[in-house]
């Protein structure tokens, strides 16, 4: 690609679930559409790790449940498969410090989580081929947005683009923060955008895979709830086809300036507590800190609560005269911060656009 000034009608920024999405969802309107995408990898929060091996490790999303019922309508037509995430009928549970952990019955689950069968990059890679091969640029975070007349100036560190349209899908907290506009968009917009949570944003996973899923044995499943942490969940990661196993967790966001070895010494220690010493024969620690991720999260200037001004009524309005909607998950109004909120967001975008 050179430098010239290239015109589409649709731009988006991002090539996380909801771009992808609306992408697909207007691949056959009157529109030219483009994706810029500032990663070298598509799906933003979702992150398979050992996709091209069959081994996925979701650092990202990982669940849904029929409520979603958008996404599962998407999954059909992609023709993709779920399985339900083993849960087992009972969990480790450390209630606090000075007790020892102890096995506590799990209610039944009326609706059950279920994962991806091959992993969740399998809707990202399915999307994109349905797109033209030109339609994404990656590489290519957006930096300015400039209204000019009746199109947007979009720039990015070596290239610039114009569009009629300009649909960001970023986090909120993320867009405001990040990207420069001319002219600005209203306080109003920016102070609620900047106490918007973007979900998960401040999150560590981990995972550990094991030549044996040791924690299946004495009528247990691999599912851990502790109080007590570093990690406070963990369930069994094994794939569809139970040819490797692992175990999964949310590890506490606190620890994001620690290094990897320390929270895998954490990680361990803490294992160890309820399965012993088969806890350290590990084969692989994979480990996402999501907060040190420029593309995902930026701190707030004050306290923000989970899921805090998620779906706010400000992000249904357009700006800069109509020429720049809001999108992304935490602008939905159904599920925002899930999958099924990055799906909805892409929905009710492209019925506006396609409507106007
Ligand atoms: C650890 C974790 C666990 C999760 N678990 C679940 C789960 O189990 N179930 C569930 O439903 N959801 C889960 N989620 C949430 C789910 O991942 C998100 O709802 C969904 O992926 C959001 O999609 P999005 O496209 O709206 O945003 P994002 O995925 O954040 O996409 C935004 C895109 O914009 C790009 N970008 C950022 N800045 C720029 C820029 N300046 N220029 C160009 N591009 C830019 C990013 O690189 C990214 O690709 C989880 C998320 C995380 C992080």
């Amino acid at each position: 690609m050179n430098n010239s000034i290239i015109t589409n009608d649709i731009t988006i920024i991002g090539a996380g679930l909801s771009g992808l999405t609306l992408a697909y969802l207007l691949k056959d309107s009157k529109y030219t559409v483009r994706i810029i995408e500032a990663r070298n990898r598509l799906g933003g929060r979702i992150l398979t790790k050992g996709y091209n091996s069959n081994k996925p490790i979701e650092m990202g999303a990982t669940w849904l449940g029929n409520q979603h019922t958008q996404c599962i309508a998407l999954l059909e037509k992609l023709e993709l498969e779920v399985f339900n995430q083993k849960i087992g009928d009972q969990a480790i549970y450390e209630a606090i410090s000075t007790s020892p952990p102890y096995l506590a019955k799990l209610p039944p689950n009326p609706q059950p989580s279920m994962r991806l069968r091959g992993g969740t990059e399998q809707i990202l890679q399915a999307l994109a081929k349905k797109l033209n091969s030109n339609t994404i640029i990656r590489n290519q975070p957006v930096v300015r947005l400039t209204e000019i007349n009746d199109i947007i100036k979009i720039e990015t560190p070596d290239h610039t683009f114009t569009s009629n349209i300009v649909v960001s899908t970023l986090p909120p907290n993320l867009l405001v923060s990040t990207i420069e506009m001319s002219p600005s968009l209203p306080q109003s917009f920016i102070d609620l955008a900047k106490a918007t949570h973007t979900w998960m944003g401040e999150s560590i996973k981990i995972a550990l895979t094991y030549s044996e899923p040791f924690w299946r044995s004495n009528n247990l499943s691999g599912t851990i709830m502790s109080n007590v942490g570093p990690i406070g969940e963990m369930y069994d990661h094994s794939n569809y086809e139970e040819s490797f196993f692992a175990l999964k967790g949310f590890f506490s966001g606190n620890y994001f300036s620690i290094t990897k070895e320390q929270r895998l010494a954490m990680v361990i220690g803490q294992l160890q507590k309820y399965y012993g010493h088969q806890a350290e024969k590990f084969l692989h620690y994979e480990e996402k800190v999501w907060r040190n991720e420029p593309y995902t999260f930026v701190p707030y200037n004050d306290h923000v609560l989970p899921h805090q001004n998620n779906g706010h009524d400000i992000f249904q309005n357009s700006f800069l005269n109509g020429k720049l909607i809001i999108g992304g998950t935490e602008t939905s109004q159904r599920y925002p911060g899930y999958m099924e909120g990055a799906i909805h967001s892409a929905h009710t975008i492209a019925k506006k656009i396609i409507l106007t």
